[in-house]
């Protein structure tokens, strides 16, 4: 009962939010005129607007159901690796590089920058249009970000979670499977805890959601400190790995549209749950 309670509170929200917006862009098209249907005499009372098939309603919540949410999408690693070194995090003096060059595919020699942008691309494409606003901090390979200047990026947007892509590498050629980090201990402070506990459920749900989707092995969800990219991000951050590039299988998947898509879906699918449970985007899903 709480579960359809709240589904048709967000559905609410969504029908309503959408008709506002479809009214202002009918006010700023400057015409004042029907642009069609009968013309009607002065005085004809003014048909009331029929209701909404249910068909359209759902048509509505579908395109409206991420409105409100800011998303940074963060294409892992870029062209050119920058070694020079900046903080790891806020809370101590380790240094690690700026940007590191990333894996490559053992079988297709592609670079994870390329897959991971164009993974992102996808990722944006199904989010803004269920009315998501999305931030890239690229969209391009020639660039020169460090992974404190991502996080960065994504508090100055304001987003509510940062993803960040990439694929995986590994020594041994048979290890498969989507793995995802999150913040770890952090500066030991009760908060930064209940911060990692958060993002550590949000990740939780968000494997379920690629696993099913992809078919992939799930490897789990890690906790860490090492990541510049996650230790200097005000929101919930999440490190996807999307596959092994030093797996035959998997490096071959990765380089098609088709299992790119995927990896979208499912993500779409976790952002849809969630939103579809409350509209409080501090809620984990599922
Ligand atoms: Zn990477």
């Amino acid at each position: 009962m709480k579960k359809s309670a709240l589904y048709f509170f967000s559905l609410c929200l969504c029908l309503s939010s959408c008709t506002a917006e479809t009214v202002r862009q009918e006010h700023s098209s400057g015409s004042s005129a029907p642009v069609s249907g009968p013309a009607r005499s002065p005085g004809e009372e003014t048909p009331h607007p029929s209701e909404p098939t249910p068909e359209a309603e759902e048509a509505i919540r579908e395109e409206c159901v991420l409105k409100g949410w800011r998303i940074c999408i963060d294409p892992g690693h870029q062209a050119a690796e920058n070694a020079e070194m900046e903080f790891c995090a806020p809370w101590n003096e380790e240094r690690k590089a700026k940007c590191t060059s990333g894996a490559r595919g053992n079988f297709t020699g592609t670079d994870e920058y390329v897959l991971n942008l164009s993974i992102a691309q996808k990722i944006r494409e199904k989010l803004s249009s269920l009315g998501a606003e999305v931030y890239m901090t690229r969209e391009i390979h020639a660039v020169d970000l460090s992974n404190r200047e991502r996080a960065e990026a994504a508090n100055r947007f304001g987003a509510d979670i940062t993803l960040r892509i990439h694929c995986n590498s590994a020594e041994t050629e048979t290890v498969e499977g989507i793995e995802l980090y999150v913040r770890g201990e952090g500066d030991g402070t009760p908060e930064y805890r209940k911060r990692s506990e958060d993002d550590f459920q949000k990740a939780e749900s968000l494997i379920q959601f690629l696993c099913a989707e992809t078919g992939a092995v799930s490897r789990g969800v890690f906790r860490s400190d090492a990541y510049t990219g996650i230790n200097w991000c005000q929101n919930t951050c999440i490190i996807v790995e999307c596959g092994f590039l030093s797996n035959e299988r998997e490096d071959r998947l990765l380089n098609t549209e088709a299992y790119q898509e995927r990896l979208a879906e499912g993500i779409k699918n976790y952002f849809v749950s969630s939103a579809l449970v409350s509209s409080d985007k501090n809620i984990s899903g599922l």
